[in-house]
């Protein structure tokens, strides 16, 4: 009787074994079909994002001046960094921004980042900006900002580009659009950048 049941029991393993054998096989050819088109997908990725890292160093970046063509304010070892973010500002010379503090030169990357500094409650003095057809600075009240043109813009998705002629200014608008403002309605617009980062 035991003995009976022992060998039901082996058969009932047996037949269960070879149940689950196919099956298990079909699930390994399923995996590996699996992995094959992943393995496809991750190649295609791979040609795609060699693609996009070549685009930047094709085009360098519309801000970029020569080291020699930038003026620098500061003093010390963060003269070439941006007061308040630490970016490059020979990189980012074209948007750079400077003011006096406390009888300090201090330089910014950007009207994003002189912003910044007021919004925390530095009493800034002479605010000047660069002529992006001269590269020289210019008293913020003499500039025409060209605000949401196509051209990248520094620490803000809305580029504001400053110009001491309005002939520049317009001849920029002309083939980048945007609008044309001074540095007040310019300052309003990159406080809203703060305003949605609250948000
Ligand atoms: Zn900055």
């Amino acid at each position: 009787m035991l003995k009976l049941l022992i060998t039901s029991l082996f058969i009932v393993l047996m037949t269960g074994c070879q149940n689950i054998s196919p099956e298990v096989k079909t699930d390994k050819q399923t995996a590996s079909v699996k992995q094959k088109k992943m393995q496809s997908t991750d190649k295609s990725q791979a040609t795609t994002s060699l693609a996009d890292q070549k685009k930047p160093m094709m085009h360098k970046m519309f801000q970029t001046v020569d080291k020699k063509d930038a003026i620098l304010v500061q003093q010390g070892a963060q003269k070439e960094h941006c007061a308040m973010c630490g970016m490059n500002l020979v990189k980012f010379y074209k948007t750079s921004h400077a003011a006096k503090l406390n009888g300090k030169n201090i330089q910014y990357c950007s009207l994003h980042c002189l912003t910044d500094h007021i919004n925390q409650g530095a009493e800034l003095e002479n605010p000047m900006v660069v002529d992006v057809r001269s590269l020289k600075f210019i008293p913020v009240t003499e500039a025409f900002y060209v605000v949401g043109s196509d051209v990248k813009g520094t620490m803000s998705p809305v580029s504001k580009y400053a110009f001491k002629n309005l002939e520049d200014a317009k001849r920029f608008q002309k083939k980048h659009g945007g609008k044309i403002v001074d540095f007040y309605s310019a300052w309003q617009i990159a406080k809203k950048d703060f305003k949605n980062a609250k948000q």
